[in-house]
């Protein structure tokens, strides 16, 4: 009979989120699938647990994943972690649960921390509809597609960062966004220097401007709240007040698209392209 594998979450900075049933799934398993074995092997040591551990993390998911299931088909539990809170979250694990299900491998959730949940719960943001954005991606295109996917969005965001890239999407968030959005700064969550900062996009670009940022990061970004007649512009519309923008302030097509498009359904290079074609 197929084992079982047990989808762990660990605490995300507080060892005393432990809970009884994240010892139990450890000591369940046969053996342990961990992000990191080194990140691992503390908390096992902690809790006085010993088992064999694999290590499975992002260059290996594919191949590992099958070899994990191979073993867990042949009878053995696998209990999967990452470093920190929940797997499948930003974090490995998607591609084993996905595997497991086509294998008809039961799934089990051993329920703890997870830093979006964690921080939304305490950001001051509506909470009746969110959405999960995880990390931005460090390359110019993808970053720039991803934001302009959210530029609309209506429901509350949430993004994972890490501090030495904070400055920069603090300085996308003020260009997408507007330097008022509300915005919580969510910081080293569950740990001794824990900080909960509600504030806008303007002042926190100001404040990590001036001071360099530390520790781990979740921003919970408001929900844009936008004119009904705005959203029913068309392309058209705003590649005419692109080009009312451009001649009254005397800026450039590019920077006059960059405003006309703001709270609009359009991008700035769809309305850029829309102005040159009226211009002919
Ligand atoms: N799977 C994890 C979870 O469920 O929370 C997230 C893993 S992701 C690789 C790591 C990111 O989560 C960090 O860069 C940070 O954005 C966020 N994070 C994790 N622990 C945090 C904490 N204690 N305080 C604030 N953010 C945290």
């Amino acid at each position: 009979m197929a084992g079982v594998i047990y989808v762990v979450a660990t605490p995300i900075g507080n060892l005393n989120d432990m809970t009884p049933r994240m010892r139990e799934a450890f000591e369940a398993a046969d053996f342990i699938a961990a992000e990191d074995t080194r990140v691992t092997v503390k908390l096992l040591n902690h809790l006085g647990i010993k088992k064999p551990m694999i290590s499975y993390y992002e260059h290996n998911l594919k191949d590992k994943g099958e070899y994990i299931i191979g073993r867990v088909l042949a009878g053995e539990n696998c209990a999967v972690c990452s470093d920190a809170g929940t797997p499948c979250i930003s974090d490995p694990g998607e591609i084993l649960v996905k595997q497991a299900h086509a294998n008809g491998i039961r799934v089990i959730p051993i329920t703890g921390p997870s830093a979006v949940i964690t921080a939304l719960s305490v950001s001051g943001q509506n909470t009746g509809r969110f959405c999960f954005e995880g990390f931005l991606s460090t390359a110019k295109k993808q970053r720039l597609e991803h934001l302009e996917q959210v530029k609309n969005e209506t429901r509350t965001m949430i993004f994972y960062e890490a501090p030495h890239k904070l400055l920069n999407t603090l300085k996308d968030f003020k260009e997408y966004f507007g330097a008022d959005r509300s915005l919580t700064i969510a910081r080293e969550l569950t740990k001794l220097h824990e900080q909960i900062w509600l504030t806008t996009v303007g002042e926190a670009l100001d404040f990590y401007t001036e001071n360099s940022p530390k520790g781990e990061f979740v921003l919970i970004v408001a929900g844009g709240v936008f004119e009904t007649a705005e959203k029913e512009l068309t392309l058209d519309d705003v590649a005419h007040k692109c080009i009312e923008i451009m001649e009254s302030e005397n800026i450039p097509m590019k920077e006059a698209a960059k405003l006309a498009c703001v709270k609009t359904a359009f991008s700035k290079s769809e309305v850029y392209k829309a102005a040159q074609n009226l211009r002919g």
